[in-house]
Parts: structure tokens; C-alpha cells; sequence
């Protein structure tokens, strides 16, 4: 479904993604861990095409994300091409971006419309199922002023849903929220994790969550996959772990 090869990212003199080979298989749910500054959203960021890789390749549902094949050789893809994979993975941030002027309702049947070109009927259906789906069609004439940051979020939540991704990417969506609010945003993830019909790729400092959604938990530090493998080894007692991972996990303790 998704696949890394080689990839590598550069702010000036700084690497920060260094080769990084990777794969998510459809429906595989995979929660990314590691200190502060180790390249957890830059690998996210350049999935999202938010940021250009260095080096190597990104390719998506079987099609290379930031390349096109031209004459056997890789050129850069234009952004049309971008655009059109892009399609294929929903995104949830951890600042919620509605759109304040809208009604939740409209919020998340914005997209459908313009993107997907749905009719208004059929994208209105669409987004009351998404909305019910994380437990606020009760809001659906709402604006998001008056809606908790909780609430708030899990309309972002619809509204990458409704767009009916293959991959989801979730980064840090409870860091901004107040933590009573945590658990009922994790709950609505845990949900759609149950169904089982998308690859997750959840990027998260809460280590019971990834624990309990994912079924392989990558560990990043300073720019590498360090350490990977089930939650039950990561973070169970039974399996050595390298001392920095130790450390790590140690100071959620
Ligand atoms: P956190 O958990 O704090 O969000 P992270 O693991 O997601 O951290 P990144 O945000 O990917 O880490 O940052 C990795 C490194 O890249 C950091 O040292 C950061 O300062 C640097 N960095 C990120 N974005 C830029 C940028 N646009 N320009 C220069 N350096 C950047």
C-alpha cells in the first residue's frame, strides 16, 4: 500500500530522514514513536506531499508518489500527478483546520463536492454516515466555535473519512486537545481501527494508545527506524530492546 525506499530529507546542511526503507500493507496499522525532533512528522510530511524527499521514492497503491516513469527514468511528477495520489490517503493534523465560517455539515461536504465531484444530495448522505460515525450528527448545523477542540477534531476526523481514503495519517491529533478531551478523539480512532478497511499509519506520543491500536509499532530516533516489531515486543518486558528505546519508553513511566 505504501512503500519507502531509500528516503532521505535535508534542511540544508541537516539530514533528517536518513534511507529510510518502509512498507504498509493495506489495512496493517502502524503507530510511529520516538523522542521530540527524531523525523517523525517529516516521514509523514513527505507522504502528505507536504515535503519533497531529498532522495529516494515514495509510492502509493502501487504508483510512485513524487515520480513519474518517463522513457524508463525517473522524472519529478507534476502536480496533477500529485494531486491524484494524494487522493488516496486522508489526513488528520493536530490543529483541526475547520473552516470557520462553515457549518459542520458543510465542513465535511466541502471536499466531496469539489473534489470527488459528488452531487450535493449524495455528498450531504455521505457525511451524515461519517458524522454519526464519530458520534456528532447532532451538531451537523453547528459552527466549529462551539464545538469542544475534542468535537472539534473528530469533525476532522469525517472529514478525511468522508473522502474515503485508503491510508489514513494521524499526527499527533490529541497533542492540542485538553486531556480530558484525549480519550474520546482515541476512541473514535480505535473504532475505525476495529473496522479494519484502511492502513493507519498513527504518529503518537500517547504509548497506551499505539499499544492497543497498532499491530507494529516503529520506533524513530535521530532521523532512522531504530526499532520495530508488534506492540507485545516493543513494549512488553520479554523481548530485549536497545538502550535508547529503553530510555525512551522509560520516561513515559
Ligand atoms: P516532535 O515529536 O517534536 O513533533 P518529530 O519527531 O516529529 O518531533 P520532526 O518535526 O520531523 O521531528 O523534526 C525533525 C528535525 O527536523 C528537527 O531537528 C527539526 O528541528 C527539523 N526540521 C523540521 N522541519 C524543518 C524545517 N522546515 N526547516 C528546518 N528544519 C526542520
Amino acid at each position: 500500500m505504501v512503500r519507502y525506499r531509500k528516503v532521505s530529507k535535508f534542511y540544508g546542511e541537516t539530514q533528517v530522514l536518513h534511507e529510510i526503507d518502509f512498507d504498509l500493507a493495506p489495512a496493517e496499522r502502524v503507530a510511529v514513536i520516538g523522542p521530540s525532533g527524531s523525523g517523525k512528522t517529516t516521514f509523514a510530511r513527505v507522504l502528505m506531499t507536504l515535503e519533497r524527499p531529498t532522495s529516494g521514492t515514495i509510492e502509493v497503491d502501487g504508483e510512485l508518489l513524487w515520480h513519474k516513469k518517463k522513457g524508463g527514468k525517473l522524472v519529478p511528477a507534476d502536480e496533477k500527478h500529485l494531486h491524484k495520489v494524494r487522493g488516496k490517503i486522508g489526513m488528520v493534523f493536530q490543529q483541526f483546520n475547520l473552516f470557520p465560517h462553515m457549518n459542520i455539515l458543510r465542513n465535511v461536504t466541502e471536499a466531496p463536492i469539489k473534489v470527488l465531484g459528488l452531487s450535493k444530495e449524495e455528498a450531504i448522505e455521505r457525511a451524515k454516515t461519517m458524522l454519526d460515525k464519530v458520534g456528532l450528527l447532532d451538531k451537523m448545523d453547528a459552527y466549529p466555535s462551539q464545538l469542544s477542540g475534542g468535537q472539534q477534531q473528530r469533525v476532522a476526523i469525517a472529514r478525511a473519512l468522508v473522502m474515503q481514503p485508503k491510508i489514513m495519517l494521524f499526527d499527533e491529533v490529541t497533542s492540542a486537545l485538553d486531556p480530558e478531551l484525549v480519550g474520546e478523539v482515541l476512541g473514535v480512532i480505535k473504532e475505525i481501527a476495529a473496522e479494519g478497511k484502511m492502513a493507519m499509519l498513527l504518529i503518537t506520543h500517547e504509548m497506551g494508545f499505539a499499544r492497543e491500536v497498532a499491530n507494529r509499532v516503529v520506533f524513530f530516533d535521530e532521523g532512522r527506524i531504530m526499532e520495530e516489531g508488534p506492540p507485545e515486543k516493543i513494549f512488553g518486558n520479554s523481548h530485549p530492546k536497545s538502550p535508547r528505546l529503553s530510555k525512551f519508553l522509560g520516561s513515559f513511566d
